[in-house]
C-alpha cells in the first residue's frame, strides 16, 4: 500500500551536467568575516564564527522571483560562497578537508533581521529567523574538478544596480577548509551537504520590487525579483 503524498529531495543545478546535486542538510558560518561580524555588534577578535542551519528546502533557484517573507518588516541579503560536499566525515583533518568538496555555488542567506533580534535578545532559537521558506538562494554549482577551489575572489551584491556588499572571500576569518574540519567536530558530514561560509559586511533590508544580484568571480552569479 503506498502513501497518498511524496516527498521530494530538494536538488540544485550542476554547471554542464543533466545531474543534480541531491541536498541532504545546509549549514551556515556565522560571523565569518571581521567587518560584517563588527556591523552585527560582536567583536572577531574575542568571538570566533559559529554554525547555524536551514532545511534543505528552503532552497530557492538564482533567477526565481521570490514572495516576501511572512512576519518580517525588515528582511535582509547576505551573499554567500556556498561549498557543496561531495564526501564527508567526522574530525575531517584541515589538510584532507578540500577533498571532500564536490563544488562551490554562490548562495543568498535571506534572514528576517527583527525576529533574528528578538531571538537574540530573548535567547531563544534562530530558526525562524534564518529557516523560513525560500530562505536559501543558491545558484547553478560549478564543479571543483573543473574550476579548482577559490581562495581569493571578489563577493558583491547589489540591490536595484546600487553596490550594497563588496568583500573578497579571501578575507573570511575561517577558510574552507577550516570551515569543513571545524564543523565535522560537531557533525558528520555527508555528500549532498551544502554549507554557505558567511557574509562579507554590508547586510541590508530588501523591500518588494527589489532586484537583488550579487556573485563570486569564477563561481556565479543571482539575480532575484522580490515581490
Ligand atoms: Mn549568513
Amino acid at each position: 500500500m503506498s502513501l497518498p503524498f511524496s516527498v521530494a529531495v530538494p536538488t540544485v543545478e550542476i554547471v554542464g551536467s543533466d545531474d543534480r546535486f541531491p541536498v541532504r542538510r545546509i549549514f551556515c558560518v556565522g560571523r565569518n568575516y571581521a567587518e560584517h561580524a563588527r556591523e552585527m555588534g560582536g567583536s572577531p577578535e574575542r568571538e570566533p564564527p559559529f554554525f547555524f542551519s536551514k532545511p534543505a528546502d528552503a532552497l530557492v533557484e538564482a533567477n526565481a522571483d521570490i514572495a516576501m517573507p511572512p512576519r518580517t518588516a525588515n528582511l535582509h541579503h547576505e551573499i554567500e560562497l556556498v561549498v557543496a560536499l561531495g564526501s564527508g566525515g567526522r574530525d575531517i583533518a584541515q589538510d584532507r578537508a578540500i577533498e571532500t568538496i564536490f563544488g562551490y555555488a554562490v548562495g543568498n542567506d535571506l534572514t528576517r533581521r527583527d525576529l533574528q533580534a528578538d531571538a537574540k535578545a530573548a535567547g531563544r532559537p534562530w530558526d525562524m529567523a534564518k529557516g523560513f521558506d525560500a530562505s536559501a538562494v543558491i545558484s547553478p554549482i560549478r564543479r571543483a574538478d573543473e574550476i579548482g577551489h577559490p581562495a581569493k575572489a571578489r563577493i558583491w551584491l547589489t540591490v536595484n544596480g546600487e553596490a550594497r556588499q563588496e568583500g573578497d572571500i579571501a578575507d573570511m576569518i575561517w577558510p574552507v577548509a577550516d570551515i569543513v574540519a571545524e564543523l565535522s567536530t560537531y557533525v558528520e558530514l555527508k555528500a549532498g551537504d551544502l554549507i554557505y561560509s558567511g557574509t562579507p559586511a554590508g547586510v541590508g533590508r530588501i523591500v518588494a520590487g527589489d532586484l537583488v544580484e550579487g556573485g563570486v568571480e569564477g563561481v556565479g552569479t543571482i539575480a532575484n525579483r522580490f515581490i
